[in-house]
């Protein structure tokens, strides 16, 4: 067995033979031609020709995949019509007497380097975009048809590179997936497999010779790993994830789209808990309402240095873009205990779980607060972004946060910079939080229970330590009804109220927190196709009915 590692586009398994497939391989050799003007109107002619290709593609594109993935192919069809590209191709076969196959392909190559040089990322992709369409046109020049060889069985494409014309040609029923030595995330081939929803690879290193053609195959889109020639464990194990996939899938066909509203009417939001941008496509995926909890801290996390407002900005803008006005709930950041972050050097300490953390970190160290703070308003006016202040223990630390706003707010409005100002909630995770949850609630836009912390302080138990597990019991009476008190006091002063930790994601306690009114569940993405299932199926006064005293 062999594995190689690329970056997965779409998540998924898939199974099955593997298939090399390798290009025209186009050979575009020069040749002297005597009379210009005839080889000018035999490119005018292929040109035609290749533009009508391109409206049958976008024809097949915008049933398949919609109009806005089907756009490239219009673009294709600009981009064939474009002056400059043109000019260019005519003035080589009339000043160079050459023809129109190698003049395309010259034209083609000095634009694809051009757009490649540039520092823009759109724009570099647009590289094998000029190439396509060169390509396209050579084909019509000498006649051959262009396109992929149709598949005997179900198989795994795997090529150096795949065009965006050539992925919208792939029959869906042959291919199980396809997977590319080239490309990136962003490209318009990885952007149409998002949509086929088909797993697939780009940037994957592995050989496209016998090695591989026709060996059996295994794609996992999520680890963005390939297994060619798989073992029978790893076989075996793919199978059951597969299995668990085509579940949710199922799943997804009968609760997409459908409102979170129990029988009587009841409505509950159903979030999702991010750590990363890249979670997004499974937030978007499994139809989440929102973002619940994005985890701010990991963007400090993964880097060496501490990310500068710019970089938070675009992040946040980002996010709060691609989910087009669905409320983001993003945490301020939350490190400290079993999350350090080196080059702040933040020092050690007896019981980090009850030291310098979270929002304790924060206050100590405002310039890193009012730099991501900055950075938070900022990207507000994108979309709809809240922001949430983990481990709050009192009333006084929420007035210390809103007077670093009121300064936050002051200099970007003397420095003449745009923001918004998000909604702001603060997470419930400390027994103090849940105690003053009344005067609390009158101080901010929402609660968030964090029951993983507050699990671990209510019983005084290391959620780290898991020799605790037994006695780490997230079920604990006194949980629950933390949880009812506060969300009590959130509709008192008439603020919502949901839960973001893990304990909002456990199905056996779904209808006992619809009965506490819980207004928000913030899960993992694959949690909230089957949570919507137990809402949609609950009726929450029959439940209390049932077993509430
Ligand atoms: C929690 O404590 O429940 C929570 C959601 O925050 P974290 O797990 O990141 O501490
Ligand atoms: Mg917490």
């Amino acid at each position: 067995m062999k594995i190689y590692e690329g970056k997965g586009v779409f998540p998924g398994i898939a199974i099955g033979r593997l298939s090399v497939y390798k290009k025209g391989g186009q050979q575009v050799k020069r040749l002297k031609i005597t009379d210009a003007e005839t080889e000018v109107a035999r490119f005018e002619e292929a040109k035609v020709r290749a533009v009508k290709q391109l409206q049958v593609l976008y024809d097949k594109a915008l049933c398949e995949v919609g109009e806005a993935k089907a756009a490239i192919f219009a673009v294709h069809q600009m981009m064939m019509e474009d002056d400059e590209y043109n000019g260019s191709v005519k003035n080589m076969i009339r000043t160079q007497e050459m023809n129109a196959e190698y003049a395309v392909a010259a034209t083609g190559d000095n634009f694809a380097q051009m757009f490649a040089s540039l520092d823009d990322d759109y724009m570099k992709e647009r590289a094998a975009d000029v190439r396509d369409i060169s390509e396209r046109i050579i084909t019509a020049l000498s006649g051959t048809d262009k396109g992929m060889e149709a598949a005997k069985e179900p198989s795994i494409i795997v090529a150096e590179d795949l065009a965006p014309s050539e992925t919208v040609q792939l029959d869906k029923d042959m291919v199980l997936s396809f997977v590319t030595v080239q490309g990136s995330l962003h490209s318009h081939t990885a952007i149409l497999a998002r949509t086929m929803a088909i797993p697939a690879l780009v940037g994957t290193p592995l050989p496209l010779d016998e090695t591989t053609d026709g060996k059996l195959g295994i794609v996992d889109g999520s680890s963005g790993k390939i297994y060619v020639d798989p073992d029978g464990q790893t076989l075996a194990e793919m199978k059951i994830k597969q299995q668990k996939d085509s579940e949710r899938k199922e799943l997804l066909k009968t609760q997409k789209g459908r409102e979170n509203v129990t029988r009587d009417g009841k409505k509950v939001m159903l979030y999702a808990n991010i750590g990363n941008i890249k979670d997004l496509e499974a937030v978007l995926q499994n139809d989440a309402g929102g973002i619940g909890l994005f985890r701010s801290e990991f963007i400090y996390l993964e880097r060496e240095s501490s990310p500068t407002e710019e970089e938070q900005f675009q992040i946040y803008k980002h996010a709060a873009e691609t989910m087009a006005g669905k409320r983001v709930i993003i945490r301020t950041l939350d490190i400290g205990a079993d999350k350090q972050c080196g080059y702040f050097k933040m020092e050690r300490e007896e019981n980090p779980a009850l030291g310098c953390r979270a929002v304790r970190f924060c206050l100590t160290r405002p310039e890193i607060f009012k730099t991501q703070l900055r950075a938070l308003f900022r990207a507000s006016v994108y979309g709809n972004i809240a922001v949430m202040y983990p481990m709050i223990t009192s009333v006084k630390e929420v007035k210390r946060i809103q007077e670093i706003v009121a300064l936050v707010k002051a200099e970007l409005t003397e420095q003449g910079i745009d923001y918004a100002e998000p909604e702001q909630g603060i997470m419930i995770e400390t027994p103090a939080a849940v105690m003053v949850s009344d005067e609390l609630a009158k101080e901010v836009d929402f609660f968030s229970i964090g029951t993983n912390d507050l699990t671990q302080y209510s019983l005084a138990i290391d959620r780290q330590n898991t020799k605790l597990d037994e006695f780490y019991d997230a079920h604990h009476p006194a949980i629950l009804r933390m949880i009812s008190m506060v969300v009590e006091h959130a509709h008192r002063a008439g603020i919502w109220a949901g839960i973001c930790g893990e304990l909002g994601a456990d199905q056996s306690l779904t209808q006992e927190f619809l009965a506490m009114g819980v207004d928000e569940l913030s899960v993992s993405p694959e949690s909230i196709l089957p949570l919507r299932k137990i809402v949609r199926e609950t009726n929450v006064e029959e439940y209390k009915a049932a077993y509430r005293i």
